[in-house]
Parts: structure tokens; sequence; C-alpha cells
């Protein structure tokens, strides 16, 4: 259905006011949930140094690799600058799957409008054109252990190719790899995907960090891995890894790298404040509170306040969906993966 505009505001206005936006809507509740947006952190310190580009939770089970981004939002550069996006595929961390769409990571270089993914994808692309970094680093969280097992992906840096036009991958990726084996139990090795030369990886391409080399811009996977004992131990891994990539781009944090690598905080205790607006009347909601709202409402989520990485989860509902109409339904605040707060609401 295609509206003209004056068609188009006769219809919001409509809908606006409490009748049905579809046949069978009218004696439910209708929400509003608000957009998932690509969220970035731009630090800068005061001193001339690299610009690098982190980009973490495209696989959205990877969770080390994902919070490592974000541990890193909370401190000060002093040197350099960084921008990071620690969730770039928020509906799969929220899901806690690889792709709640299909596989993000096979998208960069071709990727259909109506695809759910499609605005992270744009947007990410437009991040690193327009930002032009020295570098890219990818995070991942892969399976089992690179150093002992075939095909396995886990503790590991990536590389696209030894060489890739003017750009030495190799040399890079073995100095991340020699310095941070002295901190790091399970060690970490160089994998080539020869992604532009070989005959075993041209899905790569497809990928984030091949997409980046064919736009002239450098870029590595760095991989904790899956079967590391504890989520702590795989933000650990990524924090060392990173911090030989930091001494090769020329970024120094206050306080140093060593402080964060070695004394980083994975639990986040604020809880957060949901507030809805329901035909116009703000309503704050408390944990395992039960709303009942007359049926024919409008609810709309105005706020979620509380840390990064928190948002709303309707129970069984597709998680794409920004909008819909429900009788009785459970909603969920998600810190990230995990669950830390419930809500029914009814209508009455
Ligand atoms: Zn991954």
């Amino acid at each position: 259905m295609i509206l003209k505009r004056r068609e188009f505001l006769k219809f919001i206005s409509i809908a606006a006011a409490g009748t049905p936006l579809f046949a069978n809507g009218r004696d439910k509740l209708y929400i509003k949930l608000p957009p998932k947006k690509l969220e970035y952190y731009h630090l800068k310190g005061k001193k001339d140094g690299g610009r690098v580009l982190i980009i973490g939770g495209i696989h959205g089970n990877e969770i080390g690799a994902y919070k490592a981004a974000d541990i890193l939002v909370d401190n000060e550069l002093k040197r350099g600058e960084l921008l990071i996006i620690p969730r770039s595929n928020f509906t799969s961390i929220l899901a806690n799957v690889r792709g709640y769409n299909g596989d993000m990571n096979r998208k960069f270089d071709h990727i259909s409008k109506k695809d759910p993914d499609y605005y992270y994808i744009q947007m990410l692309k437009d991040i690193i054109l327009s930002y032009k970094p020295d570098v890219v680093i990818s995070m991942h969280d892969g399976y089992g252990f690179a150093s002992r097992q075939e095909r396995a992906w886990g503790q590991s840096v990536v590389i696209d190719e030894v060489r890739y036009k003017n750009f030495d991958l190799l040399t890079p990726a073995r100095f991340v790899m020699n310095n941070s084996n002295k901190y790091l139990k399970h060690k970490i090795v160089v994998l080539n995907t020869k992604t532009f030369s070989g005959r075993f990886h041209k899905e790569q391409k497809k990928a984030l960090t091949g997409w980046c080399l064919k736009n002239n811009i450098k870029a590595f996977c760095i991989e904790a891995s899956k079967q590391l004992p504890t989520l702590k131990d795989k933000v650990h891994t990524h924090l060392v890894m990173l911090r030989e990539f930091f001494k090769i781009y020329n970024i120094e944090f206050e306080g140093g790298m060593e402080r964060i690598v070695n004394g980083f905080e994975l639990n986040n205790k604020k809880n957060p404040k949901l507030i809805l607006n329901v035909n116009n009347q703000k309503i704050i909601v408390k944990n395992n509170e039960t709303l009942k709202i007359k049926r024919g409402s409008i609810i709309e989520v105005t706020d979620i306040d509380g840390e990064r990485g928190d948002f709303i989860v309707p129970h069984g509902v597709n998680l794409n969906w920004r909008s819909f109409h429900f009788k009785n339904l459970r909603f969920f605040i998600k810190r990230d993966y995990q669950k830390i707060f419930s809500i029914d609401i009814k209508e009455v």
C-alpha cells in the first residue's frame, strides 16, 4: 500500500487515537519498542597517535568479544584515537545466537534491502569509510584452540593474506601473537585464510575484514576461544591481544593498558528502570511487576534507563519487530545475553 502524504497523516492520527492499526487489533494492546541503534563510542587522547576502529559483536553469541570491546569504552585515552562499536549485531546479542538473521559476517559484499541486518551493515560500512581508520579490528570468540586443532579458530589472529596490496598483514599479526603469548596460558597462533589467493576461504571475501581490505583499509580478526573456562578468560585474551595492537598503532590509555587488562570488572550492578508511556501517561515499571492495562491502549517504551547493552525483549516474539498487538505477554530486560528484569503486561 502506498499512501500519499495527506492520507499518511490521516492514517497516523487515526492510529494515535487508539483505533486499531489492523482489523483484529481492536480488543488488544499495542506496543511500540524503541529502535536498536548502532552505538559507537569515540575516545580521543590529547596526544597524537594512531586511529583504530574496534568492532565487536558481529556474532551475537561471542560474549568475550563484545564485552572486551565494551570495557574499553569506560576508559580515557592519553594518546591516539579509538572508535569502538561493541555491539554491531545487537539483535543477535540479545538472542545470544551467532546470527539471528543469518551470518552477518557474510553480508558485507552484498545485502538485500529487505534483510533486517541491512541498516546495520550500511551503517558499519559508512562509519568505516568515513572514519578511515589506520586499522579495523574485528573481535570474535572462535571455536576450539587453533594451536592444536584443525579447523579451529579459537585463540588466533586471523589475516586474509600474508600481504594484501601495500599492506603487510603477517608482521603485525606475528608481533601480536609473540607478545600476547607471554601472558596467555592457551597460546594464540596466526591463521591465514588466503581469502583472495587461496581456494578454501573464498567466503571470507564477504566478511568484514575482506571487505575492508578491498576498500584499502587494513583489517584483522582476533579470536579468543569459546572453550576457555570463563567469560573472564575470554575477555582477558582479547584485552591482551588488543594491548599489542595498541602498541603498534600508538594508542595509550590514561593509567596504562595494564590496569585494564588486569583489573577489569564484568559485573556492573546498576538496576535498569523501564519507562513506558501508556495512552500519554508516563509509567515507571519495577522488576517483577504485573501491569494491567485497558484493552485498546497504546504502550510506548520510551526509555530503558540502565547500562549499555540493556534492552527490552518480548518473550517469544520476533526480535526484528518494532511494534505489535498482544493480549498477555511477558517482557524481559536483557543486559546483552542475560535476563535481569521481567514484567507481565495483561489487558483488562
Ligand atoms: Zn565470530
